[in-house]
């Protein structure tokens, strides 16, 4: 492992999540992927701290996050943690899907700062900013480490995915429910293979998260599927939002709302750009729906809701 020559100091920034993250000094060693991983680096870091808290206002379902890696393999063309991304020097493109920053010593982090006498116990959410089950969970398993000490201090989390991985986990995930609540529910925008591909690329199949959501749930985890990002013109039609609804109702997971495509600054930019790539119509609509805000307006989430056939729900439901 060596040390990286393409920048200049660590430029973590505050963001809104794990501002002031590491020691400058203690940054950062470099490690190439291998088989099935051989089109991704890894970026060791040395966390200050892990337990981050959110900011007020924030849409994040707990007041606290742990987010253990950095970047996401997972290549979504919308993500909207591709900005946090730039505060290290690294582009929002393809560095955000294949450079992946690893907070290696986020476990014993974690054990120190849940064993501060100031620790309340309250909710952890997981999966807020990056995926905790990314291909990079397969070779370091430090999402794996961060359920065992959660399920020591019989601490309360939610995780966030679009990984059955996390299946993999069970047997940590069954012993940390047994004292603590626990959800973990999956991202699901849609079923659309064609859309999933193009938008998701470095995602598993929308079905085997279903799958794992049964399994999930057979065992007794509660879990559940929120329906996003909803992509207007791609993902929005009744018969695709009722096959999502349908399938997380079969496989035994809660319907956790719906939540339509949100372009904040660099996402945007990013996802026009591939956006113009794949449907040029559709590129100029996007222009003109996002002209006047980051945000789907209000009466078109309303409309998903009464296309998908369901109720309501508040994003607090993630818990
Ligand atoms: S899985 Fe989540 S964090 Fe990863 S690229 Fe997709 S939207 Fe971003």
């Amino acid at each position: 492992m060596t040390r990286p020559e393409h920048q200049d100091p660590f430029r973590w920034q505050t963001t809104s999540d794990d501002d002031a993250l590491f020691a400058t000094d203690e940054l950062f060693l470099h490690d190439l992927g291998s088989g099935r991983m051989s089109d991704l680096e890894f970026l060791h870091v040395t966390a200050k701290r892990i337990l981050n808290h959110v900011p007020d206002g924030s849409r994040a379902p707990s007041n606290w996050t742990i987010n253990v890696y950095r970047g996401c393999s997972h290549a979504c063309t919308y993500c909207f943690a591709r900005p946090t991304h730039e505060y290290l020097g690294l582009n929002i493109g393809s560095d955000f899907d294949r450079k992946i920053v690893v907070k290696i010593n986020a476990v014993d982090r974690l054990r120190t700062e849940l064993a501060d006498p100031n620790w309340r116990g309250e909710t952890i959410a997981m999966g807020t900013n990056t995926d905790p089950y990314q291909r990079a969970e397969a070779k370091y398993r430090l999402t794996r480490g961060v359920l065992q000490a959660l399920a020591e201090y019989r601490n309360p989390f939610s995780i966030l995915t679009k990984s059955p991985l996390v299946v993999r986990d069970l047997d940590v995930l069954l012993e940390a429910a047994q004292h603590a609540h626990v959800s973990v529910n999956f991202s699901l925008g849609t079923l659309d293979r064609r859309v999933w591909r193009a938008t998701e690329p470095g995602a598993p199949d929308p079905r085997r998260r279903v799958d794992a959501m049964a399994r999930l749930a057979a065992a007794g985890i509660s879990t559940g599927a929120l329906i996003a990002p909803i992509l207007p013109g791609l993902s929005d039609d009744a018969a695709q939002l009722r096959e999502v609804v349908s399938a997380v109702r079969d496989a035994g997971g809660r319907l956790l709302g719906i939540g339509p495509l949100h372009l904040r600054r660099g996402t945007r930019e990013h996802f026009l750009d591939w956006l113009r790539d794949f449907d040029a119509d559709l590129h100029r609509n996007y222009l003109r729906r996002y002209a006047r805000s980051d945000y789907a307006p209000e009466h078109y989430l309303a409309q998903l809701y009464r296309r998908a056939g369901i109720e309501r729900v508040s994003r607090r439901s993630l818990r």
